[in-house]
């Protein structure tokens, strides 16, 4: 069975994303732990977690999929801004404890000039400062395209992260359709050997969740442009032979996909299904 979420509102707490999700035949979602700009985060709801944490085991669920502000910069210069990355996410680690045996996905960063080796260093000092042997949650890297001096655009720099990290049992990959493509890996026409790639240098029991969207620009363009799915350069072949590829097909994939409201994600849900279930 296809284990698939979308991209949800926490606005009104975790029971609400819980059913949406059951709504659209979802049996997990993705959500900001705040603001996506970074602001405060709002108190956890102990009622909301336990009556959220029954539906969800009523139905099966997946783990969720945490997604920290996409505005943070770990591998930043500037000192106060990776100041200010490493409080949201030490904040944010403490508070998906509240929610054991989940997802908290990050982008990177960016080293903006300092070289990704710099950059780099700078993202496993705070891995490093935050990630604990006894937290319950794991973290992932996203797979980026590279847009500008992003780092995480190639396997190999995330394979370094990873390796640089202490506490290793704790990180995980999170690989992007849109991202991967613009950046470069053609899972359009070489999905195995993409796949090769990232199992030699990161190791496919490190990708714990997918980000499943269309990619509104060009192969290799070094974009982040989301489309939905089968409207853009990747396909929906492509999109159906990467949900259906046999060490893909147990993983949860998750919806970013442009969207005015809820039912656009539901159509795209019940696509996949009829093609995949
Ligand atoms: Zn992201």
């Amino acid at each position: 069975m296809l284990h698939i979420g979308a991209h949800l509102s926490a606005a009104k707490g975790f029971l609400h994303m819980g059913k949406e999700a059951l709504s659209i035949q979802a049996d997990t979602f993705q959500f900001f732990t705040r603001n996506p700009r970074g602001g405060a985060a709002k108190d956890l709801n102990p009622q909301d977690i336990l009556a959220f944490q029954e539906l969800a085991e009523t139905h099966g669920f997946q783990p969720i999929l945490a997604h920290a502000p996409y505005t943070l910069n770990p591998a930043a210069a500037n000192p106060e801004t990776r100041a200010f990355a490493l409080q949201v996410m030490a904040d944010d680690m403490k508070r998906m404890e509240a929610l054991p045996h989940n997802l908290y996905n990050f982008h990177p960063g960016s080293h903006v000039g300092q070289g990704a080796s710099v950059g780099i260093t700078r993202i496993c000092d705070i891995l490093n400062t935050i990630l604990t042997p006894e937290q319950n949650t794991t973290v992932l890297l996203e797979t980026m395209s590279g847009k500008g001096s992003e780092i995480g655009s190639t396997f190999e720099e995330l394979s370094e992260i990873i390796q640089r990290t202490v506490c290793q049992d704790k990180i995980g990959v999170c690989l992007d359709t849109c991202h991967v493509y613009s950046a470069g890996y053609d899972i359009r026409q070489d999905l195995d050997g993409v796949l090769e790639h990232f199992d030699r240098v990161i190791g496919l029991n490190r990708l714990k969740a997918i980000h499943l969207n269309d990619s509104l620009t060009p192969f290799d363009s070094h974009k982040d442009r989301h489309e939905k799915l089968g409207k853009g350069s990747l396909g929906l072949e492509a999109i159906i032979r990467f949900v259906t590829h046999p060490a893909l097909k147990e993983k949860p994939f998750f919806l970013e996909t442009p969207q005015d409201d809820i039912t656009g994600y539901k159509n795209e849900i019940a696509l996949l299904r009829a093609a995949v279930d």
